[in-house]
């Protein structure tokens, strides 16, 4: 049965009985929802570049993308973060920095004149150990042979 997209005056018929048109997929909740996160996410940006590590918000999306990729990608130098995270270098220095201040994340040592960041021990071991149980991936995990 063919749908028709939900946005007042259109009617246009959708695909994959999608409930809204191409042109109005931004109404769908969870399109708007991501583009208001992303425009949380470029105004807190903004707000560290402008006033540096004070403005940066340790449960922000930012934050959490950074933590979360270190914790899944193990340490990286902070210009190697910057590109996996296509973030602007200087902003995520100071986002480094807050979160440093803040024992969420540990500096290990530098290479060159490039700091080494990664999961404080503390945050690592535990939390690993439980996300595994908790969402057991079969490509990572192969099951143990049979018998
Ligand atoms: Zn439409």
């Amino acid at each position: 049965m063919p749908r028709h997209c939900e946005a007042p005056g259109c009617g246009l018929a959708t695909r994959a009985g999608k409930p809204f048109c191409s042109e109005h997929v931004e109404r769908h909740p969870y399109i708007a929802r991501l583009v208001e996160q992303l425009a949380a996410r470029e105004e807190e940006e903004r707000l560290v570049r402008e006033r540096g590590v004070a403005a940066v918000a340790s449960d922000g999306l930012t934050a959490a993308e950074i933590l979360a990729f270190l914790r899944v990608h193990g340490d990286r130098s902070v210009p190697r973060l910057a590109r996996d995270l296509n973030m602007d270098l200087e902003t995520l220095e100071l986002y480094v920095d807050a979160l440093v201040a803040r024992g969420l994340l540990a500096e290990r040592r530098r290479r060159r004149r490039a700091r080494i960041v990664g999961l404080p021990e503390e945050a690592r071991g535990p939390r690993r150990r439980r996300a595994r149980r908790s969402t057991p991936d079969p490509e990572r995990e192969p099951k143990a042979a049979a018998g």
